[in-house]
């Protein structure tokens, strides 16, 4: 979430503060010199959102004296008490400040922005490696889901109404939000007639009758890896199999595979559930996966479902995506050599968490962050060495911040570890195609 942005202010200035809120410092100035960049201004904003302040953006005279915080100076800061430092080995220097309304009932204000800023400095003037994992953030079906809600918008207008989250990804959906998306969790909000686009999960066949009976104007975004799970689903089915989807209860995309067969399909999640299962015919089996899974954890259940039931039939290739794939992939090359990982990605979104998995199977503290503001310092302390990585639901902006606000703690030297070269790209649905 972005703070909350502050009018362009003059040093020395009084900042539109109220009480419970605390300037976070974009630059600092000290008199006839260059403005001082404050690229950690995200972390230490976090950092007081969650001590329960209301930060805003904007600028600080920088404290006499260098190195720790200290009272802004005499006469310079009609909003003090403000906390400003310089990051040691910074060069050019980097800085941040806090600074609260100079109202001394205000106390719980200024104890913030002095905490907050110590917090961030007890883990700064620290050289660190940010090790970047390659590929990352988004792949080609959620690239293609997004273009899908905009181009229904730029041709049918605001309101464009979208069943579930087109992504999973709190940042996507504001941004689409913003530019006119409404998103539903059912069809029964959807005024009749009405546009809607069906999330990158897929939905099942009951979703699409019950948008014919309401006769409304459908654009299905389902990623095309996912429809090829759910023609599986189907031709498997047919055949008189018991299907055994191998998935995570409750997410959409397995709400929807479920859907194309739900008399004849059973879900499991480990090869525990593997060993409770009932089936009609054991000659007669077959078994799908969720697409974003982990690869390694979904091999053991299909190792079980082999011994189980021997004449087990499956998909030619695997359903997990090459995006969750790749993604793991590139995460295993750097995870070891990490002192911690850092993926950027929204809690709901599975490939994202399988992603924070999987660093911690590799023997590596690993953090979920939506964006640069849920970093804790705490985190930072020790950690020389950065993995990060994005799940491909996050958009890649996210990781070029989290590497800018790092920069704000002390040097960082990026180095890239790309694994291979994604090309692939989804062509539109032919309704919102543009000519
Ligand atoms: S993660 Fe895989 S299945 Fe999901 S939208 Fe991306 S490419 Fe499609």
């Amino acid at each position: 979430m972005s703070d909350t942005a502050a009018p362009p202010t003059d040093p020395g200035a009084a900042h539109p503060l109220r009480p419970g809120s605390v300037l976070v410092a974009d630059r600092l100035v000290r008199a006839h010199d260059p403005e001082i960049a404050c690229p950690a201004a995200a972390l230490v904003a976090g950092d007081l959102r969650r001590r329960g302040a209301q930060p805003v953006r904007g600028t600080l005279p920088l404290a006499a004296g260098e190195g720790p915080p200290s009272a802004a100076p005499e006469g310079g800061d009609r909003h003090a008490p403000g906390f400003t430092a310089l990051i040691p080995g910074t060069d050019p220097p980097v800085g941040l400040g806090a600074a609260c309304a100079a109202d001394p009932a205000d106390a719980a204000a200024e104890r913030a922005a002095r905490e907050a800023v110590d917090a961030w400095l007890a883990v700064a003037g620290t050289a660190r490696t940010v090790l970047l994992a390659a590929p990352r953030s988004f792949c080609a079906g959620v690239e293609r889901a997004i273009e899908v809600v905009e181009q229904a918008l730029a041709q049918r207008g605001s309101p464009v109404y979208v069943r579930k989250q087109i992504v999973h990804n709190t940042h996507v959906v504001a941004d689409l939000e913003s530019r006119g998306a409404v998103f539903v969790d059912e069809l029964d909000a959807v005024p009749e007639g009405a546009t809607v686009v069906f999330s990158a999960h897929g939905v099942s066949p009951r979703v699409h009758q019950e948008a014919a009976e309401r006769s409304l104007r459908v654009i299905d975004a389902t990623c095309p890896l996912v429809t090829k799970v759910h023609t599986e689903a189907r031709r498997y089915a047919s055949r008189g199999d018991t299907v055994v989807l191998i998935g995570h209860a409750g997410h959409e995309e397995v709400e929807g595979t479920l859907g194309e067969a739900p008399e004849r399909t059973v879900l499991v999640e480990t090869p525990e559930d593997v060993a409770a299962l009932e089936v009609a015919d054991p000659e007669r089996v077959s078994y799908l996966t969720q697409t974003t899974l982990a690869t390694d954890e979904t091999a053991a259940v299909v190792d079980a479902l082999r011994a189980r039931f021997p004449a087990l039939r499956g998909p030619a290739s695997d359903d997990i995506c090459y995006a969750t794939t790749n993604r793991q992939d590139a995460l295993k090359s750097i995870a070891e050599e990490s002192d911690l990982v850092l993926v950027v990605g929204s809690d709901n979104s599975s490939n994202s968490v399988r992603l924070v998995e999987l660093a911690e199977r590799c023997g590596t503290p690993a953090r979920l962050i939506d964006d640069t503001g849920d970093i804790r310092p705490e985190w930072l302390a020790g950690a020389r060495t950065v993995g990060l990585t994005a799940g491909a639901s996050a958009p890649p902006g996210l990781v070029e911040a989290v590497i800018t606000a790092l920069g704000g703690l002390g040097p960082v030297t990026v180095h890239e570890r790309e694994i291979t070269r994604e090309t692939i790209h989804f062509t539109l649905p032919s309704v919102v195609r543009p000519s």
